[in-house]
C-alpha cells in the first residue's frame, strides 16, 4: 500500500519532474555557453572542445526525445495489434547491435491470441528501453530470454537477462526520473516505460538478484471484441 502511494505521488509530481528536466538540460547548456564564450574571447576552440559540445548537444537531444514520447497526446491512436509482431519488430531492430555485444535473444512466443489495443510506437519504445537495459547489464554478453504468454485476459511479456542485477535498495528507486548509474545514462527509460504501460492499463514490474540477473514483467489486457 505504501508502495502504491509512493508511486502515485511520483506520478503526480509534475512540477518536480519539470524542475529535474530543467536542471538536467541547464548543465549541458552551461557547458556549451562556456565554450562559445571561450571561442568569442580567445578563438581557441579545439577539436576536443567541439567533441564535448557535440556530446552535450546529444545529451540534450536524448533527454528532450524521451520526454516527447510522454508529451504525445495519449489514447488517440490506439490500434489492435498482435504483440508478438510488435516485439518481433523490436528484436529485429536490435539484433545486429546485440550480435556485436555477444548477446543472444532466446524467444518463446506462445500460440493463440495476443492482440492488444495499443499505441504501437509507444510499446516499441518500452521494449527498446527494457532490452537496451538488459544488454547494458551484460557487458560481456549473454542471453536475454523473451517470453510471451497469455492468461486470464492478460498478455504477459517477460524479459530476463543474465546481467549484474539490481540490489534490493535500488529497486525502489527505479522509475524515479534521472536515476541512473551509467555514465551516459539519462535515467528516464524506466520512468517513461512505466508511464506508457500505465496508459495502456497494464503493469510493469522488475525482479532482480545481484549477480544472477533481472526480469522485467509487463502485463497488458488482451483485446476484447
Ligand atoms: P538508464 O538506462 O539511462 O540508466 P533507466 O531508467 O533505463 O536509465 O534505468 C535506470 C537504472 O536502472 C540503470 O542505470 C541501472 O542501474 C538500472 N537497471 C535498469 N535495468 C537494469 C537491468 N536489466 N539490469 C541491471 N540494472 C538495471
Ligand atoms: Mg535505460
Amino acid at each position: 500500500m505504501e508502495e502504491l502511494l509512493r508511486r502515485s505521488e511520483k506520478l503526480t509530481t509534475v512540477g518536480q519532474l519539470a524542475a529535474g528536466v530543467a536542471h538536467e538540460i541547464r548543465n549541458p547548456l552551461t557547458t556549451l555557453r562556456g565554450f562559445l564564450q571561450l571561442q568569442l574571447e580567445t578563438s581557441k576552440l579545439n577539436t576536443r572542445h567541439v567533441d564535448l559540445m557535440l556530446s552535450e548537444l546529444d545529451r540534450i537531444n536524448l533527454i528532450v526525445g524521451e520526454f516527447l514520447i510522454l508529451a504525445k497526446p495519449q489514447a488517440t491512436r490506439f490500434e489492435v495489434k498482435d504483440i508478438r509482431f510488435t516485439l518481433g519488430d523490436v528484436i529485429s531492430l536490435l539484433d545486429s547491435q546485440a550480435h556485436l555485444c555477444n548477446v543472444v535473444f532466446a524467444t518463446e512466443f506462445g500460440d493463440g491470441d495476443c492482440r492488444i489495443a495499443c499505441e504501437e510506437n509507444q510499446l516499441k519504445q518500452v521494449f527498446i528501453n527494457v532490452l537496451k537495459n538488459a544488454m547494458e547489464a551484460m557487458p560481456q554478453g549473454g542471453q536475454i530470454a523473451i517470453a510471451i504468454h497469455h492468461q486470464a485476459g492478460q498478455v504477459c511479456v517477460s524479459i530476463t537477462d543474465e546481467g549484474v542485477g539490481i540490489p534490493e535498495e535500488k529497486i525502489a528507486k527505479l522509475g524515479d526520473p534521472f536515476y541512473t548509474d551509467k555514465d551516459a545514462g539519462t535515467g528516464l527509460g524506466i520512468m517513461v516505460s512505466q508511464r506508457i504501460i500505465q496508459s495502456h492499463q497494464g503493469h510493469f514490474e522488475i525482479e532482480s538478484k545481484v549477480g544472477v540477473g533481472t526480469t522485467v514483467l509487463i502485463t497488458l489486457p488482451l483485446y476484447k471484441e
